[in-house]
């Protein structure tokens, strides 16, 4: 993260840690002037590409750009992990569970195994104790030597790249579900490196059909140029169920019934591929990230705003007119974060501690998603931008029957 630059004492610099936010300064005078509540438009600017909202991805269909190959053989070498971050208490819960009872994720061609992917984290109920073990599967850390003032979470990555890797070996299993917890309202997101996952859209696919109910919008989460870091990218193969939102060290029921139902189908679809099952191309909506964004600081690094109330909570909210009922435009959650939902040019997205509101003047619309995710503070990221994409996502052949004995 840059340090702060050499402005004047009496300049407030909102930071932009490891994006390109477009610096913001004012005057004390002038802030002392300005009336609460007053608007500043500040131009945010996100790393990564920069594209189209509602774009097409034309080259998914002629299968261009498919970096995950569809698997060949059965999928035989599952596994499910939970506590991956120790306060994301479903996952934790889950994984266990299942050790003490692994009956539930047997299926007749595989069983998936449990894993407690960071036992020592779940055990203090905190994200991590060294370093986030979800940043540390990368080949930086993987092929280090070991030594002794390594973070715990450097030497559990490498334990977990030895048991469910070695990454981008051909001995490493062959898919991997982790699954996570967020405080924002990202409600029962499915999320996947690319687009150009075709196993795991069609497995997305299938989960959204089985939850009819549920809206389970589906995150390509890779940014341009990323080396992945996460614990499934030592598999073959794999993806994230992030479900939202819960408190860290808190333990909601009807996620954790909803995340083990998740689990249950995404290993029936595994089980249905196994079987020689195909399955039909499709076309689908899903967000990809392009960037994020840090809240306003100031030159110490501290706060200088928060997110502001009317990207946190949809602007329709509130008690209706005199004499009038609720606004019939007014959709049925709208008391919920505005996670997934269209922030258009102009709106507001920072009220800073002085009354002024910061504005969204990018290009095009965005989705933001992690609104305000506890775990982001100490990353920089108050949201991340995302565009929303429609893509072909073609058939997922049957497996050929195995050679007879
Ligand atoms: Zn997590």
């Amino acid at each position: 993260m840059p340090g702060p630059g050499p402005e004047d004492e009496d300049k407030v610099q909102l930071q932009a840690w490891d994006i390109g936010l477009a610096t913001a300064q004012r005057s004390a005078d002038l802030a002392q002037t300005l009336p609460a509540g007053i608007t500043r438009a500040i131009n945010m600017q996100v790393r990564g590409a920069r594209r189209s909202t509602e774009a097409r991805e034309p080259e998914l269909s002629t299968g261009r750009m498919c970096s995950r190959p569809v698997p060949q053989e059965p999928l035989r070498r599952v596994a499910v992990t939970g506590g991956t971050h120790g306060d994301e208490l479903s996952g934790v819960y889950l994984a266990r569970h299942w050790l003490r009872a692994p009956g539930e994720l047997q299926r007749p061609s595989f069983s998936a195994l449990p894993v407690l992917a960071n036992p020592v984290a779940a055990a203090a109920c905190r994200r991590y104790v060294g370093r986030d073990l979800n940043r540390t599967f990368t080949s930086t850390f993987l092929t280090a030597g070991a030594r002794p003032y390594d973070p715990y979470e450097v030497t559990r990555a490498r334990e977990l790249n030895q048991l469910l890797g070695p990454k981008a070996s051909g001995r490493a299993f062959d898919f991997v579900l982790d699954l996570h917890n967020t405080t924002a309202n990202m409600g029962t997101c499915l999320a996947a490196d690319a687009a150009h996952n075709v196993f795991a859209m069609h497995l997305c696919r299938h989960l959204q059909l089985q939850n009819p109910d549920l809206s389970c919008p589906v995150l390509l989460y890779q940014l341009p140029g990323e080396e992945s870091h996460s614990v499934h990218s030592v598999a073959k193969n794999g993806m994230v169920l992030e479900l939202g939102p819960q408190p860290q060290g808190v333990l909601r029921a009807d996620l954790f019934s909803r995340m083990r139902a998740l689990v249950a189908a995404a290993l029936d679809f595994i089980e249905l591929f196994n079987q020689g099952t195909a399955f039909p191309a499709f076309e689908m909506d899903a967000y990809r990230a392009v960037g994020h964004v840090d809240f306003p600081r100031t030159e110490a690094g501290d706060l200088a705003g928060a997110v502001h109330p009317l990207l946190q909570v949809c602007a329709l909210l509130g008690p209706p007119a005199r004499g009038q009922g609720p606004p019939d435009t007014c959709v049925p959650d709208c008391s919920q974060d505005r996670d997934f939902r269209p922030l258009r040019p102009g709106a507001p997205v920072f009220q800073m501690f002085s009354g002024e509101d910061v504005l969204y003047e990018g290009e095009s619309t965005v989705y933001p998603v992690f609104i305000n995710e506890a775990a982001y503070y100490e990353k920089g990221i108050a949201f991340f931008q995302t565009e929303k994409i429609s893509f072909s996502v073609p058939a997922l052949p049957a497996l050929a029957p195995a050679p007879g004995p």
